[in-house]
Parts: C-alpha cells; sequence; structure tokens
C-alpha cells in the first residue's frame, strides 16, 4: 500500500515541518525575529524535555556513580577567570578566516624561512616543535639547487611583531597564508551587571557552559553524599555563547541547551573510563533510535585539542549540512580543580579512603548539546513515503521521544460514540500524552498524527459501540489491529515497551495475535 520514497532530508524540509507543525518558531517572530534565537513551540517543547528526560533517565537515575546538579546560569566572575573563558576578553585575539581557530599573537611562533639567504616565506606554530616542523615543512617545498645543505630554522619572533604584515604569515592549525583578522576583544560571553550600578565591579557573565558549576560544586558533592571516586555529576541547562557565525538552523546558536556530566577519576584510570564513556555515550543514541549509519566517532587530531585536554572524540551525526559534531568527550586531565584551586584557594584535592592518598581527579566530560539532538533526532526520523498517490511526511520517533504517544480518534463528532472515545482519552491519559482529534476526515487525522511522529492512533467507531473494541493503528507499519476498550491500556503498554503484541481477551485469556488480526 505504501511505498518507501528515496527522501534526501534537507534543512528546508525540517525547518518547514518545525514551523508548521509548531516544534519551533524563529524567536520574536511578529517583530520579525531575531537572529539565531528560537522558539521550540508545544511540540518542540515536549520533544525536547523527553530528550533531556531520557539522558537523565540514563546518565543519573539508572546509575549509582552519578548524582545531578542545576547550578545558577550567574557564576562569581573568578569562575572565568579560572577556567580561562575571560582571556578573549582581556587580551586581543586573532582569527585566521580561513579555520575560524583564534590565537593570541603573543602566543604564535612566527619565523622567515630562508636558504642561502634567500628568502622562501614564513612558517609558525604555536609551541618551538611545532614551529620547527612547520619551517621544516615550507623548506620542503622549496627544491634544493645543487645538492643538500644542513638547516636549522630560524630563532622565531611571536606574531606579535608581524601584525602589521600579516599578508604572508600562515596560520598554524591550517596554514593558510594571510588570513588572520586584526587582534579585537572577542566578547565570547555575554557581559551583564549585577545589581542596579553598571560599573566593572558589578559585572558578570551568562555561563558559556554548564561544566563550572559542576567543577566549582565538587567538594560540596564529596562532602554532602558520600560519593567516592570514581563518580560523575551531571546537569542540564542554559549556555550562551556570543558567537561569530551561527546558523544550520538550531544547530549554532547563541543561546543553547547543554546535558554535560563532569565524571571524576582517579589518573591512571583516567584512559579507561574515556574509552568508557565513549562508547556510552554512542550507544546512547542508537538507543534513542537515531540509525548507526548516520552516526561516527571522530578523534581529534593533536593540534586540534585545547591545551589542556589529553583526547578528545566528537560523535557526530550526517545533518542535511554535512557531518558535524553531537557531542565531545573529552579526557580534561586534572586541569580544571587545579585551576579552581588556584584561583579560589581551597584546596580541591580528594582523600582516598583506601590508599590513604590526597590528590586532585582526573575529569572525563561527554558535553552533548540538546538543541543538536533535538536537530539530529528529527533529521533522522523524517521520511516520506507514496500512500494511494499521495505523499505521506512521518516521523518515525522512537516512542520515548514522541511529543504525543497516543491519538485518540472518534469517527463521529456526534451521539453516543463521542461519550465512548472521551472515556478512551480519559483514562489513557493517566498513562501517556494522548491527544483527542475530532476535526476533519480520519485520513487527514492519521496524516497530522504521522507528520508528529505519534506513534498509535485509537480509533473508534460504530461498530465499537456494539462490539466494544477500538482500532490501534501503528504509524509505521500503518496496520491495525482492534482490540477490546478494556484492554487497550494493557495492549499500549506492552507496544510501547516493545514487547511482541498480544492481545488479552474479555475471558482473560492471553492470546498472541497476527497484525490485521
Ligand atoms: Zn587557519
Amino acid at each position: 500500500m505504501s511505498k518507501q520514497l528515496p527522501v534526501k532530508v534537507d534543512m528546508e524540509k525540517i525547518v518547514s515541518l518545525c514551523r508548521r507543525r509548531g516544534f519551533i518558531f524563529p524567536s520574536s517572530e511578529i517583530y520579525g525575529g531575531l537572529s539565531s534565537c528560537w522558539d521550540y513551540g508545544p511540540l518542540g517543547v515536549e520533544l525536547k524535555r523527553n530528550i533531556k528526560q531520557a539522558w537523565w533517565q540514563a546518565v543519573v537515575h539508572e546509575r549509582d556513580d552519578m548524582v545531578g546538579l542545576d547550578a545558577s546560569i550567574l557564576m562569581h566572575p573568578q569562575v572565568w577567570v579560572a577556567s580561562g573563558h575571560l582571556e578573549g576578553f582581556t587580551d586581543p585575539l586573532v582569527e585566521c578566516q580561513n579555520c575560524n581557530q583564534r590565537f593570541r599573537p603573543d602566543q604564535v611562533l612566527v619565523g622567515e624561512v630562508h636558504r642561502q639567504n634567500v628568502f622562501l616565506g614564513y612558517a609558525s606554530g604555536v609551541n618551538k616543535e611545532e614551529y620547527d616542523k612547520n619551517w621544516l615543512e615550507v623548506l620542503s617545498q622549496h627544491p634544493t639547487p645543487g645538492g643538500m645543505f644542513r638547516v636549522e630554522p630560524t630563532e622565531p619572533k611571536t606574531l606579535q611583531d608581524f601584525l602589521d604584515d600579516r599578508s604572508k604569515i600562515p596560520c598554524p592549525f591550517c596554514k593558510a597564508i594571510g588570513q588572520f583578522t586584526d587582534p579585537r576583544l572577542f566578547n565570547l560571553m555575554f557581559k551583564t551587571f549585577m545589581g542596579p550600578i553598571e560599573d566593572s565591579a558589578s559585572v558578570v557573565y551568562l555561563r558559556p557552559e554548564t561544566a563550572q558549576g559542576m567543577f566549582v560544586n565538587f567538594e560540596n558533592v564529596v562532602n554532602t553524599t558520600r560519593k567516592r571516586l570514581p563518580f560523575g555529576i551531571a546537569q542540564t541547562g542554559k549556555a550562551f555563547r556570543n558567537e561569530i557565525t551561527t546558523g544550520n538552523f538550531i544547530f549554532r546558536s547563541r543561546e543553547f541547551e547543554q546535558m554535560e556530566i563532569e565524571f571524576f577519576v582517579k589518573s591512571g584510570t583516567d584512559k579507561e573510563w574515556f574509552n568508557y564513556w565513549v562508547k556510552e555515550r554512542l550507544n546512547w543514541y542508537i538507543n534513542l533510535g537515531i540509525k548507526k549509519d548516520n552516526l561516527r566517532l571522530r578523534q581529534h587530531m593533536k593540534k586540534e585539542l585545547a591545551h589542556y585536554a589529553l583526547d578528545c572524540y566528537d560523535i557526530e551525526y550526517l545533518f542535511p549540512m554535512g557531518w558535524a559534531e553531537l557531542e565531545g568527550i573529552a579526557n580534561r586531565g586534572d586541569f580544571d580543580l587545579v585551576q579552581h584551586a588556584k584561583y579560589s584557594g581551597k584546596s580541591l584535592e580528594y582523600f582516598d579512603d583506601e590508599t590513604k592518598e590526597h590528590y586532585v581527579p582526573y575529569v572525563i566530560e561527554p558535553s552533548a548539546g540538546v538543541d543538536r539532538s533535538v536537530l539530529a533526532v528529527l533529521c533522522d526520523a523524517y521520511d516520506e513515503e507514496l500512500d494511494n498517490g499521495e505523499i505521506r511526511v512521518l516521523l518515525h520517533l522512537h516512542p520515548t521521544l514522541a511529543p504525543i504517544k497516543v491519538a485518540v480518534l472518534p469517527l463521529s463528532r456526534r451521539g453516543p460514540l463521542v461519550q465512548v472515545a472521551k472515556q478512551i482519552y480519559a483514562d489513557l491519559r493517566q498513562c501517556w500524552i494522548v491527544q483527542y482529534d475530532d476535526a476533519q476526515s480520519i485520513g487527514r487525522r492519521y496524516r497530522r498524527q504521522d507528520e508528529i511522529g505519534t506513534p498509535f492512533c485509537v480509533t473508534i467507531d460504530f461498530q465499537s459501540l456494539e462490539d466494544n473494541q477500538a482500532t490501534i493503528r501503528e504509524r509505521d507499519s500503518m496496520n491495525q489491529i482492534r482490540v477490546p476498550i478494556s484492554t487497550l491500556k494493557t495492549v499500549l503498554a506492552a507496544k510501547f515497551s516493545g514487547e511482541p503484541l498480544f492481545v488479552l481477551s474479555p475471558g482473560g485469556q492471553i492470546w498472541k495475535g497476527g497484525e490485521n488480526g
């Protein structure tokens, strides 16, 4: 009856569906919208909550070694000094327009490459080792005339000395030449003022990540929960970054929501735990129904790593615009706790009861974006089928994530049918989020539910009044079964838990029925 269409999921289709059905709207739309800000509508908020709830369930409630936290968005300004986030505020940075990496000009080494007094170009690097390597690379690009010479890289200066004429300076990261912007203060963090006076003493920032809330509460958690290493703290919440480039719908915006874990371990066990979390987090997406083919792991190259990170993997999803990061899992070593100990003056060492040692734990950080997960789930679920000459748009959402779990559809808006349908509606909504829809033809109503990913529709027709049975229709297969109304809850519960189909007969006998049975 239905035929799979070769569906090319493009962003326009997703944006249009989200807009049309109330998943996601542009922010402040009646005023023309606000760039890269988005509002989650009635269905979007349910989907988003379901994703966060599934995450919380998996990483907090189902584990003995994790606890939750909800830290405030505004934090002590010193937090951002310790974390390094304030650096871009106080020190001007240059940005490579090719790869968008940012550098402090006094931290990039630059030197001329010569052979026998012939100037060949410039080399750069973020440390001496990288500089030497890049220097020899530039040299090797110029064939040696008449034999080999022993060469030593020239002593580098810093980029600071070349800012006036940087047209020939290569980026140490991507090697693109002459791509550095003027040095400027990158206001990555949104700045605001606490209290009525807008002076420098009252400056606070909207947090650019939820992670720091967990680091600064490490001691509180250890002291109040009796958690012993290894254990983790999990948090979901809003974060704000004044990104220069935003886009791809909700993929990159300036206000976004994170789902982050800081998992504290003893150094020496960090590699093992790092590998564990990479696998664990990848499986979480697969268990939520995301196609394996659309997921991949990408290890960061050495030069991509933040200076403190020992290792990092991205879980990437094949979005309509290509592979892009869904979640990053980083081994941050002891960087964060050491920094906060240094700036707060508090010892953040952990006392190991068993070995009687004091040490600063290492941290494994799986950091996921809620909005990116929403986008990935929508892109992955989107499908079109040819059904009786019409295109059926549907979302193959995992039942756990579907905003509406069941729709109750009476075939008529009048008479005794309505009473039966309303009773079923009242009954089912004790267990699930249920929608009652009696507008337009049954075909149109099925389409509406398919398009928002509702897994099951329960239809009540005139025969229901005689045989006390209702029809359950499945979204993906469009298969239908008729079951006694008194067993609807049991059958749906079995369906949601993925059990093979069974029906309780009115006499209490359990039988396995075929689809359409
Ligand atoms: Zn670059």
